[in-house]
Protein backbone atom coordinates (compact mmCIF):
# COMPACT_ATOMS: atom_id res chain seq x y z
CA UNK A 1 0.00 0.00 0.00
CA UNK A 2 1.36 3.62 -1.27
CA UNK A 3 0.04 6.74 0.55
CA UNK A 4 0.49 10.07 -1.74
CA UNK A 5 -0.80 13.12 -1.11
CA UNK A 6 -2.83 14.45 -3.62
CA UNK A 7 -3.02 18.15 -3.79
CA UNK A 8 -5.30 20.65 -5.63
CA UNK A 9 -4.22 24.43 -6.21
CA UNK A 10 -7.00 26.67 -4.83
CA UNK A 11 -5.55 29.70 -7.06
CA UNK A 12 -5.08 27.86 -10.29
CA UNK A 13 -6.47 24.46 -9.67
CA UNK A 14 -3.22 22.69 -10.45
CA UNK A 15 -3.33 18.85 -8.90
CA UNK A 16 0.08 17.86 -7.96
CA UNK A 17 1.33 14.46 -6.21
CA UNK A 18 3.31 13.79 -3.23
CA UNK A 19 4.48 10.74 -2.06
CA UNK A 20 3.95 10.14 1.79
CA UNK A 21 6.77 8.11 2.36
CA UNK A 22 9.29 10.62 0.75
CA UNK A 23 7.93 13.69 2.51
CA UNK A 24 8.19 11.14 5.87
CA UNK A 25 11.57 10.55 4.85
CA UNK A 26 12.56 14.07 4.44
CA UNK A 27 10.94 14.75 8.05
CA UNK A 28 13.05 12.63 9.33
CA UNK A 29 16.02 13.18 7.63
CA UNK A 30 15.88 17.10 8.71
CA UNK A 31 15.43 15.90 12.56
CA UNK A 32 17.92 13.37 12.46
CA UNK A 33 20.81 14.81 9.79
CA UNK A 34 23.69 13.24 9.98
CA UNK A 35 25.55 14.29 6.91
CA UNK A 36 25.86 10.98 5.74
CA UNK A 37 22.13 9.79 5.34
CA UNK A 38 22.09 9.39 1.40
CA UNK A 39 23.97 11.73 0.56
CA UNK A 40 26.02 12.14 -2.33
CA UNK A 41 29.53 13.85 -1.43
CA UNK A 42 31.21 13.68 -4.30
CA UNK A 43 34.79 14.07 -4.93
CA UNK A 44 36.07 16.20 -7.36
CA UNK A 45 38.75 18.38 -9.09
CA UNK A 46 39.24 21.38 -7.42
CA UNK A 47 36.45 24.12 -8.59
CA UNK A 48 38.34 27.13 -7.58
CA UNK A 49 41.48 26.74 -10.19
CA UNK A 50 40.36 23.55 -12.42
CA UNK A 51 44.15 23.23 -12.50
CA UNK A 52 46.14 22.70 -9.27
CA UNK A 53 44.72 18.68 -8.76
CA UNK A 54 43.19 19.79 -5.25
CA UNK A 55 40.42 17.35 -4.82
CA UNK A 56 37.31 18.76 -2.99
CA UNK A 57 34.65 16.89 -0.75
CA UNK A 58 31.23 18.57 -1.64
CA UNK A 59 28.01 17.55 1.18
CA UNK A 60 25.90 18.69 -1.91
CA UNK A 61 24.94 21.59 0.94
CA UNK A 62 22.16 19.82 1.47
CA UNK A 63 21.70 20.10 5.62
CA UNK A 64 18.55 20.55 7.43
CA UNK A 65 17.71 23.39 5.55
CA UNK A 66 17.96 21.27 2.04
CA UNK A 67 15.46 18.87 3.40
CA UNK A 68 13.16 21.52 4.46
CA UNK A 69 13.57 23.42 1.85
CA UNK A 70 12.64 20.20 -0.30
CA UNK A 71 9.63 19.73 1.50
CA UNK A 72 8.58 23.27 1.34
CA UNK A 73 9.12 22.46 -2.32
CA UNK A 74 6.35 19.65 -2.34
CA UNK A 75 4.09 21.79 -0.42
CA UNK A 76 3.75 24.47 -3.11
CA UNK A 77 1.49 24.78 -6.37
CA UNK A 78 4.27 23.97 -9.45
CA UNK A 79 2.35 26.30 -11.44
CA UNK A 80 1.71 29.21 -9.28
CA UNK A 81 3.67 28.51 -6.21
CA UNK A 82 0.76 29.08 -3.67
CA UNK A 83 0.90 27.13 -0.85
CA UNK A 84 -3.16 27.14 -0.80
CA UNK A 85 -4.13 23.96 -1.85
CA UNK A 86 -6.62 21.12 -0.93
CA UNK A 87 -5.05 17.61 0.54
CA UNK A 88 -6.39 14.49 0.02
CA UNK A 89 -4.36 11.23 1.06
CA UNK A 90 -4.52 8.59 -1.44
CA UNK A 91 -4.21 4.77 -1.24
CA UNK A 92 -2.84 2.93 -3.60
CA UNK A 93 -2.67 -0.59 -3.97
CA UNK A 94 1.04 -1.79 -5.63
CA UNK A 95 1.05 -4.92 -7.56
CA UNK A 96 4.53 -6.72 -7.33
ZN1 LIG B 1 -1.43 27.12 -8.18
Amino acid sequence: MVQEYKRTCYSCETVWHSLKSREDAIKAGASAETGQSGQQGSARSCSYCGMCGGTVITMGNRGANGSKAELDRLRTCPSCGSHNYFEEVLEQEVLE
